[in-house]
């Protein structure tokens, strides 16, 4: 009895010694390995300057962001530290750089800001870097990247919370300055389909940025699903789902793709739409960013910028008391009662543990007055007040947006970033991790979800609730193709729980209890339905099984999909569909399991 009782523990000893041995070991007992600054297969300076006559001039080797304020550095320089500093947590700063990324913790700590005394070495970063222009230029880097045996990644704005977009050892292609748009004003054309998809539509280039998109639009009197970010780009956005506070009327950006354009791992061009590359297009709109190659143009359905009622306000209780999570929780199950049957999205963010108070901001999309929304408040209130917590605010409207051609104000402004246009966010600039799950009606009606909730953050995070799910994303109105690679649990979920982490500093000891505290919150929150999965975008990078959390049952088709595509692994990240079947080895060297 004593022995079959101590047998798991005994194999959990075994399973962490062994999985340390194997990280630890060396690539050389595996078979195949991508090519490494350390090994003989890396191509030499005079190969980096062939590809860089190939592509017409242009092939960076960036120093990071931080450099500059590394004494020891060749970049040091005081004048650009000091600016560096100066806007280290602006978002658009982190994008106009080849290789930085919003959050430190996603490149091992390579090249700080806060301890300058530390090493600045390129080791979490790309080490060469396209600024990419056209689809022939991108198509004859990733070629030749491909007979190299060199890993290739893709930079938009560097906003992932996962890390994905600038992995270690690899040749990244910088899609930034991608931004081109064109509005189709009546319908679009997909190539080879010999039929125009009626309405207005837009194609933009994979770097756009979703504010500048939907300014675009915005000044034909449409809007675009985007969400509760200017900065983030469309690359990630849709290639991850793409929640926004429209998404209750019309789904996720993903759900709106009608064509891509995109460079895949062997350098080919392939337009992939309904009618052809079909499988592509079914990956792409959902199965993660930087996998299936590089994005260079979508297009995506544009609808009439609507009117929307807002309503804003707090719910509050006693600090980290039972009465506040009731309260909370209570909120969430009215949720789902009153607000989502009638397309409304929002958000909920706050410090519930340490000030018992969070901040409610909730959206009617579609609203003809305010007073839709109040009234449906009225019921929402009482239920979250019946559990014990106070719970106010004021409701507002905005009229159309399409009545004031060009006006940045649009039916889907989120909180904070595009309400005020700021371009900073909750810990902008320093580490982050994001521990979320999916809950639909039958999550927020459970018995356990104040437990749940209670145990999914402390008092060092805050809770950040999108609720972007609903009917739209259900029914996705202008879906294409029979649908696409988003995980299930888009199609019942409601809200997307989350808690983010986020710290100043480089000590390792706090990562890693960081790291341990997000496990934690995010097995708290699947405990409720672990079928209903993490959003691709939104998630700790470091739950176990990712690839069956972010796709469920979609992972198997996604997969050979991508073994066929790219067999040689030209876009991996461990994140990424395919991502179990490599694995780093002592200094980085990434090889096949
Ligand atoms: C402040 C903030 C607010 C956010 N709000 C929302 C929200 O309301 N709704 C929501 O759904 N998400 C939101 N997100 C998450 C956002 O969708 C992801 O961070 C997304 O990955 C960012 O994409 P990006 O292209 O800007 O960033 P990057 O970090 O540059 O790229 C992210 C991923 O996409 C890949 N990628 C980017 N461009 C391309 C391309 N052209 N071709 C191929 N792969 C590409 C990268 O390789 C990487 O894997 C928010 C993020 C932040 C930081």
């Amino acid at each position: 009895m004593l022995a079959i009782s101590l047998l798991p523990i005994v194999w959990s000893i075994f399973l962490v010694v062994f999985a340390a041995a194997f990280q630890n070991a060396t690539a050389d007992a595996a078979a195949t390995c991508k090519a490494h600054p350390t090994r003989p297969d890396w191509p030499s300076r005079a190969d980096w300057s062939a590809l860089n006559t190939l592509i017409g001039g242009g092939l960076l080797e960036p120093a990071p962001l931080a450099a500059a304020c590394h004494r020891t550095h060749p970049s040091y320089n005081a004048a650009r530290c000091t600016n560096i500093k100066a806007n280290w947590a602006s978002s658009e700063f982190h994008a106009h750089h080849p290789t930085s990324s919003l959050w430190t913790n996603v490149n091992g700590y390579s090249c700080e800001i806060t301890d300058t005394a530390r090493d600045c070495t390129t080791a979490g970063f790309p080490v060469y870097v396209i600024n990419a222009t056209d689809s022939r230029q991108v198509g004859l880097a990733v070629q030749w990247a491909n007979k190299n045996n060199v890993r290739v990644s893709v930079k938009s704005t560097g906003h992932d919370f996962l890390g994905r977009s600038t992995q270690p050892y690899s040749l990244s292609i910088w899609v930034h300055y991608l931004q081109r748009r064109v509005y189709h004003a009546e319908g679009f054309r997909p190539e080879g389909c010999g039929f125009e998809i009626k309405g207005p539509a837009v194609s933009a280039g994979g770097g756009t940025q979703m504010e500048k998109l939907n300014h675009f639009v915005n000044g034909h009197g449409t809007s675009v699903i985007h969400g509760n970010s200017n900065t983030v780009s469309v690359g990630g956005y849709v290639s991850g789902g793409g929640h926004s506070t429209l998404s209750g009327l019309y789904g996720l950006a993903a759900d709106a793709v009608l064509e891509v354009e995109m460079v895949g791992p062997t350098g080919e061009v392939f337009i992939a739409n309904e009618c052809q590359n079909k499988d592509l297009f079914w990956a792409v709109r959902g199965g993660g960013g930087g996998t299936w190659g590089v994005m260079m143009r979508v297009t995506m359905r544009a609808f009439p910028s609507v009117g929307q009622a807002t309503w804003r306000g707090t719910i509050h209780g006693p600090a980290g008391s039972n009465r506040s999570w009731a309260a909370i929780s209570a909120f969430h199950s009215a949720w789902a009662k009153y607000l989502a049957p009638a397309g409304a999205t929002g958000y909920v963010t706050g410090h519930a543990w340490r000030e018992g108070k969070v901040t409610v901001q909730i959206y009617l999309p579609g609203a003809r007055t305010e007073g839709e929304l109040t009234t449906i408040m009225t019921s929402v209130e009482r239920q979250t007040r019946a559990a014990g917590g106070e719970m106010s605010g004021v409701g507002t409207y905005r009229a159309r947006a399409a009545s004031r051609p060009g006006s940045p104000m649009t039916a889907n402004d989120g909180p904070s970033m595009s309400a005020t246009g700021s371009r900073t966010f909750p810990g902008n600039g320093q580490n982050k991790i994001v521990a979320s799950w999916l809950y639909g009606a039958r999550e927020l009606n459970s018995p356990k979800l104040q437990t749940a909730l209670m145990g999914a953050s402390d008092t060092d995070s805050m809770i950040y609730q999108d609720f972007t799910g609903g009917p739209g994303c259900a029914k996705p109105p202008f879906m294409r193709g029979g649908g696409n690679s988003v995980g299930q649990g888009w199609r019942t979920a409601l809200v997307r729980p989350a808690a983010e982490l986020q710290w100043q500093g480089d000590n390792e000891n706090t990562l890693a209890k960081r790291k341990a505290a997000a496990i934690k919150f995010t097995q708290s929150l699947a405990s409720l339905n672990p079928d209903m999965g993490m959003y691709v975008n939104e998630a700790d990078p470091e739950t176990e099984g990712i690839q069956k959390a972010f796709w469920g049952e979609n992972y198997a088709r996604l997969l050979s999909i991508k073994r066929r595509m790219d067999p040689s692994g030209v876009f991996w990240c461990k994140q990424c569909v395919g991502g179990e079947e490599w694995q780093y080895y002592q200094g980085g060297v990434l090889c096949k399991r």
